[in-house]
């Protein structure tokens, strides 16, 4: 009986439920461990520029091994951060790595022009974020030209004084801003003239129905268009057939990135992909950086 009273006490919650919070639990315990341990890894997507098919810059997104759940994708643990407060902890990390590994590829004579980082809206509400990205840079030597920032509309949500002047006084060292997944949000137009941004990325979507859907080449030539009345950089994402790269070409689309190009990669494939694509070029500026 004393068994059954027991039972009853906890009716409320489903097994169900019980196992989500659980699962929920380990994750966040295993993400933080492996982000203390130097396990989580940073691969480099190449960034081509549309008019000489060479390189703009790479965009460093997360990986996360697990030896228990595998391989987890991004869509979910950093959703999983954002949620447990380990975002920040994420975004300076990737920073520093980031910044690292730019400052190494370049001592070795392998200039890639600018690191794309993504950093979490979050992040931005804390006031300490300009000096934290500053520390990276010193950390690493880089100037600061070379990082660029991705940030989403996101960052606009709360509409809050103190984080555009955050952002403002990011833009102020130097760094690019990119407004990433451009788009898909509700104020993606008073998000370009709000923030000091150097650059857009048309959202994947976009890219992903320009063959199907006249709606979405309307919007794809929009955006390419006021990028280029405002002087920003437009990157189109996602890019994976040959008709989406001569259609965004022929829109004299700065810059574009996708499965077309390549996956992101490790950065010792990086460097070997860099080479296969134009071994002339990595010779002339491993000259121009000795
Ligand atoms: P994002 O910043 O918009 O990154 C682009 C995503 O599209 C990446 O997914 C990339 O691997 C994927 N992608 C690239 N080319 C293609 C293509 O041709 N076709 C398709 N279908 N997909 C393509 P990934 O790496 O899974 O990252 C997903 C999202 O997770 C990112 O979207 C970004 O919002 C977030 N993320 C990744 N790394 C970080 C990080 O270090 N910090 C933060 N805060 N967020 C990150
Ligand atoms: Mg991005
Ligand atoms: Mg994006
Ligand atoms: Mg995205």
């Amino acid at each position: 009986e004393a068994k059954n009273a027991g039972r009853g006490a906890f009716r409320f919650y489903s097994p169900g439920m019980n196992e989500q919070v659980h699962e929920r639990l380990v994750m966040v315990g295993a993400l933080k461990e492996s982000l203390d341990a130097g396990h989580l890894q940073l691969h480099y997507q190449p960034q081509i520029l549309g008019e000489t098919g060479r390189l703009l810059g790479v965009e460093a997104l997360a990986r996360w091994h697990h030896p228990q759940f595998g391989q987890v994708p991004p869509s979910r643990f950093i959703a999983l951060a954002e949620e447990c407060g380990l975002i920040e902890a994420i975004g300076e990390w990737a920073l520093c790595e980031a910044c690292r590994q730019m400052a190494e590829w370049r001592a070795q004579g392998i200039a890639v022009r600018t690191v794309s980082v993504n950093l979490s809206p979050l992040h931005f509400r804390n006031s300490r974020l300009p000096a934290i990205v500053a520390a990276a840079l010193e950390a690493s030597g880089l100037p600061p030209e070379a990082l660029t920032l991705e940030i989403t509309e996101g960052v606009m949500m709360d509409r809050c004084e103190a984080t555009l002047a955050t952002v403002e006084a990011v833009a102020g060292l130097g760094v690019r801003l990119s407004l990433d997944d451009f788009g898909t949000g509700y104020s993606s137009l008073s998000s370009i003239s709000t923030l000091p941004i150097a650059e857009i990325k048309l959202d994947q979507s976009f890219v992903r129905d320009l063959q199907s859907d006249k709606n979405a080449r309307a919007v794809a030539s929009a955006v390419i268009r006021i990028g280029q009345s405002l002087g920003l950089t437009v990157v189109a994402e996602g890019v994976e057939t040959e008709p989406q790269r001569r259609f965004l070409q022929g829109l004299r689309c700065h810059a574009m990135q996708g499965y077309l190009f390549s996956p992101a990669l490790a950065p010792k494939d990086l460097v070997s992909w860099l080479q296969r694509q134009d071994p002339g070029q990595a010779a002339t500026e491993v000259a121009a950086v000795a």
